[in-house]
């Protein structure tokens, strides 16, 4: 069995692959995908996954609103920023509206299971 369903956010299909690889590789099982803040929040509601791997920056909905509309109607959800180089005020901003923790691209695979375990014990 899966330690837990994690919905992928990213607009970066790239991105979206090396995320899934580290999930799969270790015992994760992948609820689905999403590319824009405004899917994220569609999926979110239909998936209900344990846990969110969310991008910052996307078009139509970027990270920082899917996850204040996440939260909003699920406020014990979990999720994990996706934060690029230079992007320190958009963390803070979403650490103030409930994101759990992040994780900065590229990805380390160990510091993404780290994280992925940390956030799902709490
Ligand atoms: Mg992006």
């Amino acid at each position: 069995m899966a330690l837990a369903r994690v919905l992928i956010v990213d607009d970066s299909r790239t991105s979206r692959k090396l995320m899934r690889n580290i999930l799969e590789a270790n015992d994760y099982e992948v609820a689905g995908e999403a590319s824009n803040g405004e899917e994220a929040w569609a999926q979110y509601k239909e998936l209900k996954p344990d846990v969110v791997t969310m991008d910052i920056t996307m078009p139509k909905m970027d990270g920082i609103e899917a996850l204040s509309l996440i939260r909003k109607d699920d406020p014990e959800a979990k999720v994990i920023m996706i934060s690029a180089a230079g992007q320190r005020e958009k963390m803070v901003e979403a650490l103030k509206r409930g994101a759990q923790d992040f994780v900065t691209k590229p990805f380390d695979e160990e510091k993404v299971v780290t994280t992925l375990k940390d956030v799902l014990k709490n």
